[in-house]
């Protein structure tokens, strides 16, 4: 068979091929693909609304105010729980670690964050926030289910006191 019309054969074949799959079997589209795509990375879709509240989110000065009286929390969550203002600065920042950010938010209520949303100088959402990071961590599994205690923290999830006086 002379090349040119092996060819043309060949793509023809595939011509064929493809418009069939296309017309026969049923493919995910829109919301679906993206879900089948990026579920298993932790990255549900954003509604419009969602999109235009998250520059909302990112308005935290680090002062540290939010974290004032959090240390029993702290300390009962075994190192799960660092502060609020960690959850704002960081666990909320990127949707694939939402599944643990869901985890850590459950060691503060809203009560609890609606309080501190009245110190916050810059008045940062954080029950908008708890609720985003909430809603977008059971679009794919829920909060993660992490160890009681993070092995590497000492009891309490305190770091160490430096020695006031240096060794003799
Ligand atoms: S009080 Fe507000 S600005 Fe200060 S660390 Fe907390 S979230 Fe950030």
């Amino acid at each position: 068979m002379p090349p040119r019309l092996k060819a043309i054969l060949l793509l023809a074949l595939y011509l064929l091929k493809t418009v069939g799959r296309r017309l026969f079997t049923r493919r995910k589209s829109g919301i679906a693909a993206f879900r089948a795509n990026y579920d298993a990375d932790g990255l549900p879709p954003v509604s419009p609304a969602e999109r235009s509240a998250m520059p909302e989110f990112s308005r935290c000065i680090a002062c540290g105010l939010c974290d004032r009286g959090e240390s029993a929390r702290i300390a009962a969550s075994g190192g799960a729980y660092r502060g609020v203002m960690a959850l704002v600065l960081a666990g909320s920042r990127s949707m694939p670690d939402y599944r643990a950010a869901a985890y850590s938010f459950s060691f503060v209520s809203d009560e609890v964050l609606a309080d501190k949303e009245q110190i916050c100088p810059t008045q940062v959402p954080f029950r908008a926030i708890a609720r985003f990071v909430r809603d977008k961590a059971a679009a794919v599994g829920g909060a993660l289910p992490l160890p009681p205690r993070i092995a590497s923290l000492p009891p309490g999830g305190a770091l160490p006191s430096p020695p006031l006086t240096s060794p003799k």
